[in-house]
C-alpha cells in the first residue's frame, strides 16, 4: 500500500485549524532534504483559545469516570495498532529513522497508552484512622489540572504518548507543543484519540516558535502542570517559568550514556548489544555513548565492534534494507562534524566513519572514535549522534569515577560476570536508569527518568502517573 505523508493543521478545542494568514513552517524530510508540507503556527490568540479549551475539557474529562477514560485509551492503542504502518511511514518521512524503528515505537507506544489506561483507575486514596469517633480522616487523589507539555523530535511518538497517556489516564487535559519539525506523528496519535472518542478539548496540539509559546502556556493560570523534554539548557528555562507560578515540573533532560565493560564481560555478546546505539542514528537520551572498556578488551572489543558497525547500510528509512537513516536535522550533523574534528584534533583515534554520508540528506557515517582526551568536547557534550567513543581503563574505581565525572546521569551501563561487582555498580552509579549486563531499562511499567542535570520526575511506571495528581484531605464529621 503505498502512503502520502498528511496535511498539518493546529488541534484547538476539537477544531482541526489551518489558513487564516498564520505564519507556517516547513517541514523538511531529513533523508532527502525536499520539502513534505507547510505546518502552521499558532498565533497568541490560537494559544488563548488552546488554554480555555483545556480549561473546560478539564471540568469535564476529571468528573468521567476512570474505567471511561480508561476505554477510550485503550481504543485509542487498538486504533494505533491498526494505523501502525501509516504511523511508522509518518515517522519515517519526517524524523528519518528507519521504518522497523519507527514501527516498534507506534506499536510501543500503544502498549504504553494501554498501560496508563489501566494505571489510571487505581489512583487509590486512603482513609487515615481518626483520633475521634465519628471523624473520617479521607486522602484522595485528584487530577492537578490542565497540563502544558513539549516534546522533541527524536521520539515523535512515544514521547507525546508517555505524557498524554498519564495527563489523560489522571483526568488532565493538556495543551501539548510536539516539535515543529515532526508535528505529523503527534497529529496522528491525536486522530487516534478523537476516533475513540476524546472529548473535544481534552488533548489541543499547538505549534510554534518554541520560546514564545511556552512562555505563553506556562505562565497562564489555567495550567497547573508543565512536562518538557528535550535539552537541559531549555529545560532550565521552562523550569524557572514555571516556578514562578509555582507549578510542578516533570523534566527528562539530556544524558552521555557510560558503558563500562569488565573484563570478565562477553565482548562478543556485548559488542553485538552496543549496535543498538546506532538505533535512530545514535539521537537518543539513554543511547550508550562513552565505553570504558577493561584494557584487557579494549582492541578486540573494538574490532569485534567495527567490523559490525561497517556493515551498517546507512540510507533512506523508508528502504527495507537500510540499517541507519539520516540524522534528523542539519543542526546534528553540523555538531557531528565538531565534535568529532576536535576530538581528532586533540588526539583521538578514528576507527570507523568519522564523516559526512552521501548527499542530499542529513546523513553522518556511523563512527567509533578511540583513546578520546577528557579534554575533547566529546566526552563533555553529549553527541546526540551515530558515535562510540571506546577508551580503555585499569582500576574500576578510576572505571566508576569517570562514568559519574559529568554533571548529567540519565542513563549508565556495564557489563560484569561477577554479580558481587554488580550489586556495587547498581549502587555506585549516579544515574536515574542502570542496565547491568543490558540495555533493556525502557518499559511502560517501569520509571524513567534522571538524576543531577538529567532532570527529575518519571516518564514511566506508577510514579508517572503521580506527577498529574495531588492530594486533597478530607476531615469530616
Ligand atoms: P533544542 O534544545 O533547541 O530543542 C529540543 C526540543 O525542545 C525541541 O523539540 C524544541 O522544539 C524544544 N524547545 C526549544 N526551546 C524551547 C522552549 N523555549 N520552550 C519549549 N520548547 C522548546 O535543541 P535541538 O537542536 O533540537 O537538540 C539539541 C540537544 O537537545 C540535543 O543535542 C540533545 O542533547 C537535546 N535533546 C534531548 C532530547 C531528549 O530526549 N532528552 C531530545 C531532543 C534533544
Amino acid at each position: 500500500m503505498t502512503h502520502s505523508y498528511p496535511d498539518l493543521a493546529l488541534h484547538i478545542g476539537g477544531e482541526w485549524l489551518t489558513g487564516d494568514n498564520r505564519q507556517v513552517f516547513q517541514v523538511i524530510d531529513p533523508a532527502t532534504e525536499a520539502p513534505l508540507a507547510a505546518l502552521p503556527l499558532a498565533s497568541p490568540a490560537d494559544l488563548d483559545g488552546a488554554l480555555d479549551a483545556a480549561r473546560d475539557a478539564f471540568h469535564i474529562w476529571s468528573r468521567t469516570p476512570a474505567p471511561d477514560r480508561a476505554a477510550i485509551l485503550h481504543k485509542a492503542a487498538a486504533l494505533m495498532r491498526e494505523r501502525a504502518d501509516f504511523m511508522a511511514y509518518v515517522m519515517t518521512r519526517e524524523e528519518g529513522k528507519p521504518l522497523m524503528e519507527s514501527r516498534r515505537e507506534v506499536l510501543f507506544s500503544a502498549d504504553t497508552l494501554d498501560w496508563y489506561a489501566e494505571e489510571g483507575r487505581r489512583a487509590y486514596g486512603r482513609v487515615i484512622p481518626s483520633r475521634m469517633a465519628g471523624h473520617r480522616q479521607i486522602v484522595v487523589r485528584e487530577p492537578v489540572g490542565p497540563v502544558a507539555a513539549f516534546t522533541p523530535w527524536n521520539f515523535p511518538v512515544l514521547t507525546p504518548v508517555r505524557k498524554i497517556g498519564g495527563a489523560l489516564a489522571a483526568g488532565c487535559s493538556c495543551v501539548l507543543k510536539p516539535a515543529e519539525e515532526t508535528p505529523g506523528s503527534a497529529l496522528e496519535i491525536l486522530r487516534c484519540l478523537v476516533d475513540a472518542g476524546l472529548p473535544p478539548g481534552v488533548l489541543n496540539i499547538v505549534f510554534g516558535v518554541p520560546a514564545e509559546v511556552s512562555e505563553q502556556l506556562i505562565r497562564s493560570p489555567i495550567i497547573r502542570k508543565v512536562s518538557f523534554t528535550g535539552s537541559t539548557a531549555v529545560g532550565r528555562q521552562i523550569a524557572a517559568l514555571a516556578a514562578m507560578g509555582p507549578k510542578p515540573t516533570s523534566m527528562e533532560l539530556g544524558g552521555h550514556a557510560p558503558v563500562l565493560v569488565f573484563e570478565d564481560a562477553d565482548i562478543k555478546s556485548v559488542a553485538a548489544q552496543s549496535m543498538r546505539k546506532f538505533g535512530n542514528s545514535g539521537q537518543s537520551c539513554i543511547s550508550p555513548t562513552r565505553f570504558h572498556i577493561h584494557r584487557s578488551l579494549h582492541s578486540a572489543f573494538i574490532s569485534t565492534l567495527a567490523a559490525s558497525v561497517e556493515r551498517l547500510k546507512l540510507g533512506n528509512g523508508l528502504d527495507a534494507d537500510t540499517g541507519m537513516g539520516p540524522m534528523a536535522n542539519p543542526r546534528r550533523v553540523a555538531t557531528m562534524e565538531a565534535l568529532i574534528n576536535d576530538a581528532v584534533a586533540q588526539g583521538a583515534r578514528l576507527v570507523t566513519g568519522g564523516r559526512r554520508g552521501p548527499s542530499p540528506g542529513f546523513y553522518w557515517q556511523p563512527t567509533i572514535l578511540a583513546d578520546v582526551p577528557l579534554s575533547a568536547r566529546i566526552m563533555n557534550e553529549e553527541p546526540f549522534g551515530p558515535v562510540i567513543i571506546a577508551n580503555a581503563f585499569d582500576d574500576q574505581a578510576d572505571a566508576i569515577a569517570e562514568a559519574n565525572r559529568l554533571p548529567v546521569g540519565l542513563a549508565a551501563y556495564a557489563f560484569t560476570a561477577d554479580n558481587g561487582r554488580a550489586i556495587a555498580l547498581g549502587e555506585q552509579l549516579e544515574s536515574g536508569m542502570v542496565g547491568i549486563n543490558t540495555y533493556n531499562i525502557s518499559v511502560e511499567e517501569t520509571p524513567f527518568g534522571g538524576v543531577k542535570d538529567s532532570g527529575y520526575g518519571s516518564e514511566g511506571g506508577s510514579e508517572s502517573l503521580e506527577s498529574y495528581l495531588t492530594t486533597k484531605f478530607v476531615s469530616q464529621m
